[in-house]
């Protein structure tokens, strides 16, 4: 165990931005499915970190999987290294804890999992290195479906029965809430408590409330199914199955609890959305209302060099996408779109600025913001290094594409998502292969030689005609490459990305069949054979 906890001041030595608040009279263990270098590149987990410990009751720590690789996390030379091996490893600035009483010498290694495993050590918080067990809420934030069963792992390493039918009034709530709780909650309901149906800024703040207004956990239970809408409390429904094994229907066990749980979104504040829609609508009192306001924007709130993406600053910027996309899971789900103010997200990014020169602007759909010239002025004042996460090809803007240029960024990805002008009406994407060869050329002829191209495979209606054209599209667009990697005298590289759809819930293209097994790997295979590789 010495060693796990060793491991884990070491790792919070490295850092910025934690927060540890000792005697609060709630504790939520904060749980994210998978290991630590991931998890902390996820805004989503970040946001809920800030959201509960916002709360002046609630102290909320970070759990994670244990690595499984043998790791030196704190590397040879790093400043922070040095501070550690001196014996003077950083103090928080905000509650002064502090790290003096490290082991000196070597940068630290470990296996987490096999150290875990052969001392028998219950799984620990990451902050006060306290038993997952010990908490009075262990809350998942999971954002993939195949981090659910390292959902059960952790709740195992915890020591808590992982059946929620196993669990008693002395044993910890177990929540979960993330992207997965909209889109797929049922495998792992027999294991939660809870599920959150929307998103955190708003559930977060009402389960700390509910659990303060009731006394037992099966008040709580009942108090929050009871809401309506937000909160999925599997144990309050029988499913009734046909006799093909299909569900015909969720029956609530108890009165005022709803057949089917509405979704919970932040757009529900006027506080934390609807700029773009008051000012499409001239609603100029809102709109100046929204700008004064205070909005949570979700952003890193912990510096952590050793998590992906660590060294740089994420900010969303919006939420949702006016696309309509048919296929969209974001696009339905996070609907209507809403976005963060100018003002928050510069103000944001002036606090981190000293930390560093890199930011990552997060939205489905970037450019859609309606301020975000205002945004990329603001950052290229301050001298930030600007990324996207990906780009809708119909709205990418000279002054968007001179940001990324200045910043030295040479990849962009965007999502032609299949090869024909036909499909792409079919999935409502309305942009053509011309249309698109144009824009990937606009790129290539400011020097960004490195394009993503996503797309997909077993699309409603497809054909191999769609198929030919998809390669015929990376052809042309690798033909615009080659053209402007002569001029800039170096190469360029078309990573083309290419996945089998899935229909997803709450989305027009719901019903339709996954194309079968055998069928996609024809397809995969006849797209390879051309040279269009996949992932
Ligand atoms: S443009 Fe992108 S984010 Fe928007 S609906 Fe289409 S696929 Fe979804």
């Amino acid at each position: 165990m010495k060693k796990i906890v060793e491991s884990y001041k070491r790792r919070l030595a490295s850092e910025e931005g934690w927060v540890l608040k000792r005697g609060a009279q709630l504790r939520i263990a904060l749980c994210y499915p998978n290991v630590y270098s991931i998890g902390m590149a996820n805004l989503g987990f970040q946001a809920m970190y800030e959201l509960f410990n916002n709360i002046p009751e609630v102290s909320c720590e970070r759990v994670f999987l244990p690595d499984t690789v043998r790791s030196v996390s704190v590397s040879e030379g790093s400043s922070v290294n040095k501070l550690v091996r001196n014996g003077r490893a950083p103090k928080h600035p905000r509650n002064g804890s502090g790290y003096d009483g490290l082991p000196r010498g070597r940068a630290f290694e470990t296996n987490e999992l096999a150290e875990y495993e052969r001392t028998r050590t219950p799984l620990l918080s990451l902050e006060s290195q306290t038993p997952v067990r010990d908490f009075d809420v262990v809350a998942f934030s999971i954002s993939f479906e195949t981090d659910y069963v390292n959902m059960a792992r952790m709740l195992q390493m915890s020591g808590v029965p992982v059946w929620s039918k196993d669990r008693t009034e002395r044993d910890p709530l177990i929540v979960m809430g993330g992207a997965a709780s909209f889109l797929n909650p049922e495998p792992i309901a027999d294991f939660t408590d809870v599920i959150g149906v929307g998103e955190g800024e708003i559930l977060g703040p009402k389960l700390v409330d509910a659990i303060f207004e009731n006394q037992t956990k099966e008040e709580l239970l009942l108090a929050l199914a009871r809401q309506g809408r937000g909160f999925y409390i599997p144990s309050l429904y029988l499913v009734d199955y046909h006799e093909d094994g299909t569900v015909n229907a969720y029956k609530p066990t108890e009165d005022n609890v709803p057949a089917r749980v509405g979704r919970a979104i932040s757009a529900e504040n006027p506080k934390e959305g609807s700029l773009r829609r008051a000012i499409r609508k001239g609603e100029v009192d809102i709109a100046a209302q929204l700008r004064r306001d205070e909005v949570f924007a979700p952003s890193t709130t912990i510096f952590a060099p050793q998590a992906e993406m660590g060294d740089r600053f994420l900010v969303e910027i919006s939420r949702g996408c006016s696309q309509g996309c048919r296929f969209c899971w974001a696009g339905y789900n996070y609907w209507p779109p809403r976005v963060v103010p100018a003002r928050d997200i510069l103000a944001k990014a002036k606090q981190w600025r000293n930390k560093t020169d890199k930011i990552g602007l997060v939205s489905t759909a970037v450019c859609d913001h309606p301020e975000i010239s205002e945004i990329l002025q603001g950052l290229r004042a301050m001298d930030y290094r600007i990324s996207v996460s990906s780009l809708r090809l119909d709205q990418i803007s000279d002054e968007l594409l001179d940001a990324l240029v200045e910043s030295r960024d040479q990849q962009i990805a965007v999502a032609p998502e299949t090869g024909s002008d036909r499909l792409r009406r079919v999935i409502n994407k309305n942009l053509t292969n011309d249309e698109i060869v144009d824009i990937c050329g606009a790129v290539f002829d400011r020097g960004m030689l490195t394009v993503k191209l996503y797309m997909m495979v077993g699309l409603p209606t497809e054909t191999d005609e769609d198929l030919d054209e998809m390669v015929v599209l990376v052809e042309r667009i690798k033909d615009r490459m080659l053209e402007a990697g002569k001029r800039f005298g170096r190469a360029g590289k078309i990573i083309p990305s290419l996945n089998g759809f899935v229909p997803k819930p709450n989305t027009p293209f719901q019903w339709e069949a996954v194309c079968e097994e055998k069928e996609l790997k024809r397809r995969l295979k006849y797209v390879g054979k051309k040279n269009v590789a996949y992932s």
